[in-house]
């Protein structure tokens, strides 16, 4: 945990934000600013700075994301109309918060 991370803190449960799903490894949350109708983060509770930095021990930890995402995607109802799942990865890749985490965004309507 690293003490100025605000999403080590929402991870460890240390803040009024509600987890939508928590594992051993991992926790996803509402975005703050959500762009789309439904907007999650999925974070790894072990504080990585980004994808550049992930090392082949956390390979797991990256399966945990994928799957928290599914489950994520079943549990806000949005599986089967459809979601996307990314990382932005450092500054250029607009990433502002650096703390890995990946988002999963869906619920448009069907017809646009
Ligand atoms: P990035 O651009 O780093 O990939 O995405 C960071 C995301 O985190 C943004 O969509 C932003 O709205 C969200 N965010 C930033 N601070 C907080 C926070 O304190 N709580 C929550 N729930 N989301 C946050
Ligand atoms: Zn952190």
């Amino acid at each position: 945990m690293k003490s100025d991370c605000i999403f080590c803190k929402i991870a460890s449960g240390g803040t009024a934000t509600k987890l939508v799903l928590e594992t051993q490894t991992v926790a996803a949350f509402h975005d703050i600013n959500p762009a789309a109708p439904v907007h999650i983060l999925i974070v790894p509770k072990k504080h990585i700075r980004s994808l550049n930095d992930v090392t082949e021990e956390d390979s797991a930890i990256l399966s945990d994301l994928l799957f928290a995402a599914k489950q994520v995607a079943e549990k806000t109802g949005i599986n089967e109309s459809g979601y996307q799942v990314f990382f932005n990865v450092e500054q250029g890749g607009g990433q502002l918060v650096f703390h890995l985490h990946m988002h999963v965004m869906g619920g448009w309507s069907k017809n646009g």
